[in-house]
């Protein structure tokens, strides 16, 4: 396997705990889910495909933090049922390898780039954008929806 890099950078278990702690709790903003398809609802944490009867936890995340032009704020599955954190951050996560594209961000979160997968390597696409000396960081997010699925930074 190709050595990559750049690092996959999961959500963190923080994040994860407490949005369900917060939806068990009834948090107006986060909702239980049941999956009802095998490839319409990624756990950000695990970056896994929920299975179908898999309940998940729908949230909103800021992907990039307030306080930037480029902010924003959408909504992420989480298991509920705690999952183990995706730990092999040094390979892209097999379950994504299609359907997203990848969006590049200076240090000051704006957003200076953007490529499709396209039917490509992602890994290759995401070398591209890390080519640029002004990338500080990489986001993957669903090509079709635009939601936020995953961080790379470099090593
Ligand atoms: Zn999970």
């Amino acid at each position: 396997m190709k050595t990559l890099n750049f690092q996959i950078v999961p959500l963190a278990t923080e994040v994860a705990d407490a949005a369900r702690r917060a939806a068990k709790a009834g948090a107006a903003d986060h909702a239980f889910i049941t999956a009802d398809s095998p490839t319409g609802y990624p756990c950000r944490h695990c970056l896994r495909w929920a299975k179908p009867g898999e309940r998940m936890i729908l949230f909103p995340y800021a992907a990039i933090p307030s306080g930037h032009p480029y902010s924003e704020s959408g909504p992420i599955f989480v298991h509920e049922q705690p999952c183990e954190r995706y730990a092999a951050t040094g390979e892209y996560p097999l379950d994504f390898r299609s359907g997203r594209v990848f969006r590049a961000y200076n240090s000051q979160y704006d957003m200076i780039d953007a490529k499709p997968v396209n039917g490509g390597e992602p890994e290759a696409v995401i070398e591209t954008l890390l080519q640029n000396p002004q990338a500080a960081f990489v986001d993957a997010r669903s090509a079709d929806r635009g939601c936020y699925t995953f961080r790379i930074e470099r090593l």
